[in-house]
């Protein structure tokens, strides 16, 4: 069963993190949106070998792509959820109560960014929106899936929503009461991601990163806290254990990137995509997505 995660607007957001792999390599992807035709083809090829889910960008806010609509739509005709992970602004008309709702039945998980829990260190790291607004959209969302799954579609699948933490220096601390919140707002899922740096991004690793050891200890923090809060499922790369034995992992074996001109990757390793591809980072022996050690 495959994914597939579409680059749909990679270069088009209405924010600017400090840790955005664009913004740590100081200059755009430069390859522009990806043309309709572009994700429907790729779509089509991989709909044959059990397509499970299509995710639209994960760099660049997929609710600006120009054509979310038109993706949502054909995949919802062909029975292909999407997989959508996006910055909690719901732009346009994805912040009304109608397009959450469309997203919602669209989706197989929504999965909102968090970069920071209060201000103003949520606006350094997520500038162009504030703490406040941002939570009253995780939880609007949350109230329509709510309504969804009491009301008359009952029976139709309503995505889950999620979080995606980016846990670097400013925002370890909070991670406690973000369980929290997470649990008390029904949201199912965390995924903790532990701060990456491509070499053109070293320059905030003294500001943004931890070190393995304060990895270690969230992470036996936030397993210590899972029996107060088990309905909130904790995952992400801060539970990776991987050793490498040099080669290729194969935690991806089942996924596939399709760039805006409609290229394939098969590997999610940022140095190799957005860095510096002849870097040790981006080789399997130094992996950045295995190896947080300061
Ligand atoms: S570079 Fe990293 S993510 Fe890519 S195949 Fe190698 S180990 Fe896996």
């Amino acid at each position: 069963m495959r994914r597939l995660t579409l680059l749909t607007n990679p270069d088009k957001c209405n924010l600017r993190c400090p840790l955005c792999f664009l913004n740590q390599r100081g200059r755009p992807f430069g390859m522009g949106e990806m043309p309709i035709e572009v994700a429907k083809a790729a779509i089509e090829k991989n709909a044959g070998s059990g397509l499970r889910e299509v995710i639209p960008s994960t760099m660049g806010e997929p609710l600006l792509y120009s054509k979310f609509a038109e993706l949502l739509e054909y995949c919802s005709a062909k029975k292909i959820p999407l997989n959508l992970t996006t910055n909690g602004t719901f732009p346009g008309i994805w912040g009304t109560a109608a397009g959450m709702e469309r997203l919602l039945l669209a989706c197989s998980d929504i999965k909102v960014s968090c970069m920071g829990f209060e201000d103003p260190a949520f606006d350094e790291m997520m500038p162009g929106i504030s703490f406040e607004p941002w939570r009253r959209n995780v939880e609007r969302l949350l109230g329509v899936a709510r309504s969804l799954c009491a009301g008359s579609a009952t029976g139709r699948n309503v995505a889950s929503v999620s979080l995606q933490v980016t846990l670097h220096r400013k925002l370890l601390s909070f991670a406690p009461e973000i369980l929290h919140w997470a649990d008390s707002v029904g949201i199912v899922r965390i995924k903790w991601n532990l701060p990456v740096f491509i070499s053109a991004g070293e320059r905030l690793r003294n500001e943004y990163g931890i070190s393995g050891l304060a990895a270690r200890e969230i992470r036996r923090e936030l397993e210590a806290l899972q029996a107060q809060f088990p309905r909130v499922r904790c995952e992400g790369s801060l539970f990776f254990d991987v050793h490498l034995g040099g080669g290729p992992c194969d935690l991806f074996k089942d996924e596939i990137w399709i760039l805006p001109d409609g290229s394939e990757e098969h590997c999610p390793n940022p140095e190799r995509r957005f860095g510096d591809s002849a870097s040790a980072g981006a080789t399997c022996e130094k992996c950045m997505l295995f190896n947080h050690d300061l």
